[in-house]
């Protein structure tokens, strides 16, 4: 769903410490998620922050922001020019796994050109056995960013056959 807030009418309030929030940017998202408030690890709190708070004083990034559970450290990054978060909070083993499990994914309508990236999405949550909707590495846990990895690479493997023979 879109965020409401992008057909709003006047200035959109930012929360602290984001510099602005774009209505045009919010348009952009159509699965807004929940902004995360608790953390679903710990019940600790879930704090908005320049993610120089988190990396020892070093921003990363373009949109340097972050929600973070600083008692357990799970975090998540922001859409660029909003404060809805890019999935859900994760730990350091979900962020690795979300990290390394996208790559050969983002071959197949990156490198190789083969589907358009809405149509490589579509054929993931096929293979996943779950709605389009709910396809997204921002949303995955551990087990399904490993299924989408093996079925990309299985899918990669397929069309270098098909290339070879
Ligand atoms: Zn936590």
């Amino acid at each position: 769903m879109i965020d409401p807030r992008a057909n709003s009418k006047g200035p959109l309030a930012a929360p602290a410490p984001l510099p602005h929030v774009s209505r045009r940017a919010l348009g952009r998202i159509n699965d807004a998620l929940p902004i995360p408030t608790e953390c679903r690890y710990c019940s600790g709190p879930v704090a908005l922050v320049d993610n120089s708070e988190i990396y020892r004083g070093r921003s990363y990034g373009g949109w340097p922001f972050a929600y973070w559970c600083k008692d357990c450290d799970a975090m998540v990054g922001l859409h660029p020019d909003t404060d809805l978060p890019l999935g859900t909070l994760a730990n350091k083993a979900l962020r690795t796994a979300r990290q390394n499990c996208k790559a050969p994914f983002e071959r197949i309508w990156r490198v190789l050109r083969l589907k358009s990236r809405k149509g490589a999405y579509a054929w993931l949550a096929e293979q996943l056995r779950i709605p389009v909707e709910q396809c997204h590495f921002g949303l995955f846990e551990v087990e399904q960013c490993e299924q989408a990895r093996d079925a990309s690479l299985r899918f990669l493997q397929a069309q270098e056959k098909a290339h070879v023979a």
